[in-house]
C-alpha cells in the first residue's frame, strides 16, 4: 500500500546531570535520592491541618515538603526536576476501590463500545470492525447501552445481520448481564426455536414467531459464549497491561482489585517483577475456593514492589445484580415476582470467615440487595463475636461490603457500628436510578445508594467504578457523588438528591478512605510529609467548576511514587523546566501525512505495519553519552480520537531506555483520519521514529 504517511517524529531527550535515572529506572540510588518539585499548583490535600499548598516537593518515592512556592525555592535548587504546573489541580493519587483490571484490558482489546449513544453509532462502530475482519472470523466486543437510545431498546440479531452477515457477532452489555449476537453466531451455536431456555437465563424471542431474537440474558449468554474461540490476543498478560495502561492514562495511582486467582496473582508479580507495571494494585481473590483456602494458611503478605502490590483480601459475591433480578431483596420485585437469590450458601461461607478473620484477611462482600447486605452484616457480625480482637492477627479487621447499594434503613448504621466499610460506586446510582423505582417501588429506594446517610452516620465511604460494568473514570464517578444525576443532566422521581455528597467527602472516597479500606491511610490518600508522592493532576479546579464541567475535566498527570508515569501533552498545560524529559520538544516533520492516510483504504491493516521508513535526523553535537544516544523505530495504531491505541516496536529498542521511548509514542497526538470510501473515523497504524539523545 502507498501509505505515504510515514511519520519521522524527533524526540529529543535533553537532559544533564543525571536525571534520566529516574525515568528509566526509579529503583536507582540516584532516583532514590532525587529531588523533584511541582510548583505553581491548585493543591488540594486532603489533609484537614493543611488543606491547600501551592507547591510539593518530592524525595525519591516520598513526599518532604507541602507548602508555598516561597517555601519550595530551597528544594528547587537541589532539585532534578521542577515542573511548572501553571495553575492545575493537583489531588492526591486518585484510587479506584472496586475494579477489574483485566476486564479493563480485556474491553480493550476488544471491541470497546462504550459511548455508542445512538443504535446507528452502535451499529457503525460495529461494521467498522466487521469490514477489517475475514470471513467467518468471530466479532466480540463490550460496553454497549442501550438506556440512551431512540426508543431505548436492546439491538437484535437482525440488526446485526445487516452489517455482519459473514461474520459471527457477539456484544456483551456493559454490565455483563445480557449479550446481543447476530444470526451467523445463533447458527453455529445450534440455537433453533425449539431450544429451551437454561436455568437461569433468557433467550429473548420475536413474539411472533418465537424465534430467537439475539438477546441472550445471564446464563444464557454460555449458549454463544462456549461456541467462541479462545482469541489469539486474548492473554491475560495483555490485558492486563493495556488496563494498567488505561487507568494510569485517566489518572489512577492505585486500583483495588475485586477478585481473581492465585494464578492472576502470581502473574501480576511476574509483571511487577519485570518492572512493567507502575500502576498500584491492592488484589483480591475470590472466595470460599480452594485457592482462598490456600491464601488463609499461607496468610497475607506485606506490601511488595515499593508498596505497588499488596495482596490481602478475599472476595465474596452474595448475590447478583438489580438490572437482572439477581439482588436479593427482603421482599419482592415491584415489577417482578420474586425477591432475588443468593449466589452464596451463608453456612457455607460463615466457617471461612472465621478463618480469615483468625488469619488477618480481610473480607470483602458483593452485596446488592437489602437482604444480600443484611445477611451478610448479621455473618460479619457472629463472626466477629466468636473471634474477638486478642484472637484475630488484625484486630481492627476493615471488612468490606462491595456496593452496599440497597439497605433497609435499619442497617444503615450497622456498618459504622460494626466498623465495616462499605465500598461504593457513584455512577451505579446514577445508571440504575433510571430503572431502580420500577424494580423497587419508591419506599425502597430511601436506602438505596444511601451515601450522604452512610457517611452521616460515622463511615469511611470506599469510592469506586465497578469498571468494566461502568466506564471507570474518575471524573464521572467525582461528578455522580456530587451531583447524583446522569450524565445529562437528569434527575427524576426517588433520585434523593439529598443523598449526593460534598465535594470534599467525594474527593475522600478516592483518596483517603479509599487508603482506609487498604489499611493505607499513614502511607497514602492525602497529600503530607512523609507519603508516598503519588499525585493527580487535572485540567479544572473539581473543587470550584460548575458540576457539568467536572465531566469536561481531564487528566493532565499522573504521578506514583514521585514518577511521571504519564502526561498528557496535547493539553500542553504543564511545562517542565530543564533538566528534564521535555515531551514538548517532540517535532513532527511531515505534519501533513496524516491527510494521505486518510484516504488509504489499506491503512486499515491493523495486524502487519508497513515496512520501516527510517528518517535520518541530525544531531547537534550535544551528546555526550553515546551508550544512551539513538533511535527506536515503531509502529503506533491512531485512534479515531487522534490518540495513540498500541504502539510496536519495530526495531532500535534501546538498552534501558525501553518504557520511556514507548511512553513517549503513546503521548503522541495525530489527526483522526476518516476513510474516504464511507466516511467513516478509522483506527490506522503509521509508523514513526523517536529518536533520542542525553547530554550528560
Ligand atoms: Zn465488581
Amino acid at each position: 500500500m502507498k501509505i505515504g504517511a510515514t511519520l519521522f517524529l524527533v524526540l529529543a531527550l535533553c537532559l544533564s546531570a543525571s536525571p534520566l535515572n529516574a525515568i528509566v529506572n526509579a529503583e536507582t540510588t540516584q532516583a532514590k535520592e532525587q529531588i523533584i518539585v511541582f510548583k505553581n499548583g491548585t493543591i488540594y490535600t486532603v489533609n484537614d491541618k493543611q488543606p491547600k499548598a501551592e507547591a510539593i516537593a518530592v524525595k525519591g518515592d516520598r513526599i518532604i515538603y507541602v507548602g508555598t512556592n516561597k517555601g519550595a525555592q530551597s528544594y528547587e535548587k537541589k532539585a532534578a526536576r521542577v515542573v511548572d504546573l501553571k495553575g492545575s489541580t493537583v489531588v492526591p493519587g486518585m484510587t479506584d476501590s472496586h475494579y477489574h483490571l483485566a476486564g479493563v484490558g480485556a474491553r480493550e482489546m476488544n471491541l470497546n463500545l462504550e459511548g455508542t449513544n445512538t443504535l446507528e453509532a452502535f451499529l457503525a462502530k460495529v461494521k467498522e470492525r466487521v469490514d477489517k475482519a475475514k470471513p467467518g472470523e468471530w466479532i466480540t466486543g463490550r460496553g454497549w447501552i442501550e438506556t440512551f437510545w431512540k426508543p431505548p431498546t436492546f439491538p437484535t440479531r437482525w440488526d446485526l445481520d445487516k452489517i455482519a452477515p459473514n461474520n459471527p457477532v457477539y456484544l456483551t452489555r456493559a454490565d455483563g448481564h445480557a449479550s446481543v449476537a447476530n444470526s451467523a453466531a445463533i447458527t453455529l451455536a445450534g440455537i433453533t426455536k425449539e431450544t429451551a431456555n437454561p436455568f437461569g437465563g433468557e433467550i429473548m424471542r420475536d413474539k411472533q414467531t418465537g424465534e430467537a431474537n439475539g438477546m441472550f440474558l445471564d446464563k444464557a449468554q454460555g449458549l454463544i459464549g462456549a461456541k467462541i474461540p479462545p482469541n489469539r490476543g486474548d492473554n491475560a498478560e495483555q490485558a492486563y497491561l493495556l488496563g494498567v495502561k488505561r487507568s494510569i492514562e485517566l489518572g489512577w495511582c492505585q486500583i483495588q482489585d475485586a477478585g481473581g486467582t492465585l494464578g492472576e496473582v502470581e502473574l501480576l508479580k511476574k509483571l511487577y517483577s519485570e518492572g512493567k507495571i507502575k500502576l498500584r494494585i491492592y488484589k483480591a481473590i475470590h472466595g470460599p475456593s480452594a485457592g482462598a483456602t490456600k491464601f488463609i494458611a499461607d496468610g497475607a503478605a506485606a506490601p511488595q514492589f515499593d508498596n505497588r502490590f499488596t495482596f490481602r483480601t478475599i472476595k465474596v459475591v452474595m448475590d447478583g445484580a438489580l438490572g437482572s433480578k439477581g439482588a436479593w431483596l427482603l421482599e419482592n420485585y415491584s415489577d417482578y415476582n420474586t425477591a432475588g437469590f443468593p449466589t452464596v450458601k451463608p453456612e457455607e461461607l460463615y466457617p471461612m470467615l472465621i478463618e480469615a478473620l483468625k488469619a488477618g484477611i480481610q473480607v470483602e462482600t458483593h452485596a446488592i440487595g437489602d437482604r444480600a447486605n443484611r445477611v451478610i452484616l448479621d455473618l460479619y457480625e457472629k463472626a466477629f463475636a466468636a473471634v474477638p480482637p486478642a484472637e484475630r492477627k488484625v484486630k481492627d479487621p476493615r471488612w468490606r461490603v462491595e456496593h452496599a447499594q440497597i439497605l433497609d434503613l435499619a442497617d444503615v448504621p450497622r456498618f459504622a457500628k460494626l466498623g465495616v466499610i462499605p465500598s461504593m460506586q457513584p455512577s451505579h446510582a446514577i445508571g440504575d436510578l433510571h430503572f431502580a423505582p420500577s424494580r423497587l417501588g419508591m419506599k425502597r429506594l430511601a436506602g438505596a445508594y444511601a451515601w450522604e446517610s452512610l457517611i452521616k452516620s460515622g463511615v469511611k465511604i470506599a469510592g469506586g467504578s465497578d469498571a468494566p460494568v461502568e466506564r471507570g473514570e474518575p471524573m464521572i464517578e467525582f461528578y455522580a457523588a456530587v451531583a447524583r444525576k446522569d450524565i445529562r443532566g437528569y434527575t427524576g422521581e426517588g433520585w434523593h438528591p439529598e443523598q449526593a455528597v460534598s465535594r470534599q467527602d467525594a474527593l475522600k472516597m478516592f483518596t483517603l478512605w479509599a487508603a482506609y479500606a487498604a489499611f493505607e491511610e499513614n502511607l497514602k490518600g492525602s497529600i503530607e510529609v512523609g507519603k508516598l508522592a503519588d499525585l493527580t493532576v487535572l485540567s479544572a479546579d473539581i473543587m470550584k467548576i460548575a458540576a457539568p464541567e467536572i465531566l469536561k475535566t481531564r487528566c493532565v498527570m499522573t504521578v506514583i511514587g514521585g514518577e511521571v508515569v504519564y502526561q498528557d501533552n496535547s493539553l500542553a498545560s504543564l511545562s517542565t523546566s530543564s533538566p528534564a524529559l521535555s515531551l514538548s520538544e517532540i517535532r513532527r516533520e511531515n505534519t501533513n501525512a496524516e491527510a494521505d492516510v486518510a484516504s488509504s483504504e489499506e491503512s486499515k491493516d491493523i495486524t502487519k505495519p508497513e515496512p520501516l521508513k527510517v528518517s535520518r535526523p541530525q544531531y547537534p553535537k550535544l551528546a555526550r553519552n553515546k551508550g544512551t544516544e539513538g533511535t527506536v523505530q515503531l509502529s503506533v495504531l491512531v485512534g479515531m480520537d487522534g490518540k495513540v491505541k498500541e504502539v510496536k516496536v519495530l526495531s532500535g529498542l534501546p538498552d534501558g531506555l525501553t518504557e520511556e521511548a514507548i511512553k513517549a509514542a503513546w503521548n503522541l497526538r495525530f489527526k483522526p483520519a476518516i476513510n474516504q470510501t464511507n466516511k467513516q473515523p478509522v483506527d490506522y497504524w503509521t509508523n514513526v521514529e523517536i529518536s533520542f539523545r542525553i547530554t550528560g
